[in-house]
């Protein structure tokens, strides 16, 4: 089992591989502030190296070519490479990421396997060929066959806040059907990218199929500019986003982005305000917040809104912040010290806007990165806390009189990545859901399991193209129609 605090090399062509730079990283524990590992700090001159092996694996290796009842077995060998070490691989996660325990065992073990294995298996049902008779060509009999290919060299970029699921959740489509793929992780969590190396080298991966290069946005602009790198899959905020887009544009490579999201709760009247508010301090306090689809503005009717917040109030007082290492923590800490000044940033910014914590409001001391949970109130829907990705565990309350003036407030973001509705009434909840402009509505904490069917794909500034399901899979593929004439 090859797993470790620090790497010496980046994972290129199926080998190991000196940073051509020679230069090293840190790897710090977000709990401590202090470091736990280092890893070779990757290159342009690397990620060069990089795109030359996937390519060559894709236009001259077996991968492509395989059978898929092959590729699927060698995928699910992967995963269960990688389920097997996983005692050893989820401490690197608590200590790089800074994720629970809780978090480790469902999300990024439980929920990456989960997508990589469904990608992997339903590869080898969704790719069938399928055949349309031609009509409407006189007297011509003929017809299509439609399959779909891999689209080539993927490069997948992905974020620090859940690095090992969201690894998994790119590498399976994208593998499953064929493409071969260079992954560049965040510079904040290179380790959960690099063990993937070593996985892919114990299922016996052919050489130059994944390829996994640290670095920061020089190492990341040069994947997505490259001209044999046939599309980016992309996870990330939405202005590296628009950077990435635009890095595209001149190869005309197709993107996929998954960005960020500003995602609103509506409290109806009829709620369980109970269940309501515990739903919402989960949501906006997993991850301290470091999550995309978190549920950080808190819309409750005005009737219910004293109650929703001494709801609040009560589960903050309740919330052990520490550690991830120490079981008693309920919350662990932001992931670096910069993200840490943000947030504490925007607790300026709530004051400056006149804001009143009804919980929180202050960094805690260190040595590690943590901030309590912070509930907002007296703000109204235009302010910054109200408007922008803190991506720390901080909530904003806003009461609103009825349904027409919720649904207008959960529409005022420039964001449409998720959202949620509690309302005793599913029928009116129903109705809202779909006056709503964002990918996902989650009626009365609807989504905890999540059904690995339903294809996410982020609405307005979150996101471009589709993630999951099978049309997140369809995504990493070309349809290619062969005519053919009978007679
Ligand atoms: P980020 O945008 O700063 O970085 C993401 C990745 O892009 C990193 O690997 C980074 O090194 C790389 N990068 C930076 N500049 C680049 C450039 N010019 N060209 C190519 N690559 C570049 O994001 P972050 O701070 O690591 O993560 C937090 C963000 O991710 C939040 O906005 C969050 O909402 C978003 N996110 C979205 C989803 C989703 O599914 N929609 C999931 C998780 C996180």
């Amino acid at each position: 089992m090859d797993v470790r605090t620090s790497y010496d090399a980046l994972f290129i062509d199926g080998d190991w591989r000196a940073s051509q730079g020679g230069g090293t990283t840190d790897v710090i524990n977000p709990a401590t502030g202090s470091a736990f590992g280092t890893v070779p700090q990757g290159t342009v001159a690397d990620m060069e190296a990089a795109i030359a092996a996937a390519r060559r694996a894709f236009d001259e290796g077996p991968w492509p070519r395989m059978d898929q009842r092959e590729r699927t077995a060698l995928l699910l060998r992967f995963a269960a490479v990688l389920e097997s070490w996983k005692d050893v691989v989820g401490p690197v996660v608590m200590q790089e990421s800074g994720a629970l325990q809780t978090l480790i065992d469902g999300t990024h073990f439980g929920l990456g396997l989960a997508r990589f294995r469904y990608a992997a298996e339903t590869a080898l049902r969704s790719f069938d060929v399928g055949t349309s008779l031609g009509v409407g060509y006189g007297d011509v009999l003929g017809g299509s066959a439609v399959v779909r290919e891999p689209i080539g060299v993927v490069g997948a970029i992905t974020p620090f806040n859940f690095p090992t699921y969201l690894n998994l959740a790119k590498l399976g489509p994208a593998l499953a059907v064929g493409n071969t793929v260079v992954l560049k992780p965040s510079p904040l969590t290179p380790l959960e990218g690099l063990v993937l190396g070593a996985v892919a080298a114990e299922a016996g991966l052919p050489e130059g199929v994944l390829n996994i290069v640290t670095g920061g946005a020089d190492v990341g602009e040069l994947l997505v500019a490259d001209r044999r790198v046939d599309m980016i899959s992309f996870t990330g905020s939405d202005a590296t986003g628009a950077r990435v887009m635009a890095g595209a544009a001149p190869s005309l490579k197709r993107v996929v982005l998954e960005l960020g999201g500003k995602s609103a709760l509506i409290v109806r009247e009829d709620a369980d305000v109970q269940a309501a508010a515990a739903a919402a301090f989960g949501s906006f306090t997993l991850h301290a917040g470091q999550g995309c689809v978190l549920l950080t503005r808190h819309l409750v009717h005005r009737s219910v809104a004293e109650e929703f917040v001494d709801a609040l109030r009560a589960k903050a007082a309740a919330t052990v912040v520490g550690d991830p290492a120490d079981p008693a923590t309920t919350m662990g800490p932001l992931i670096s010290a910069a993200q840490h000044r943000r947030v504490c940033g925007y607790l300026d910014i709530a004051r400056e806007e006149g804001g009143r914590f009804a919980t929180g409001g202050a960094a805690l001391d260190g040595p590690g990165f943590f901030v309590p949970p912070t509930v907002v109130e007296g703000l109204g829907e235009h302010a910054r806390l109200a408007q922008e990705e803190i991506f720390g565990p901080v909530a904003t309350v806003i009461p609103f009189a009825d349904d027409e003036e919720a649904v207008r407030m959960g529409n005022n973001s420039d964001f449409g990545l998720s959202g949620g509705i509690f309302s005793r009434n599913t029928g009116a909840a129903w109705r809202m859901a779909r006056r709503l402009r964002t990918a996902v509505v989650r009626i009365n904490g609807g989504g905890t399991a999540p059904d690995l069917e339903a294809p996410t794909a982020g609405w307005k500034r979150s996101g471009v193209g589709t993630e999951h399901g099978l049309s997140g899979l369809h995504e990493f593929t070309l349809e290619k129609s062969i005519a053919f004439r009978v007679g």
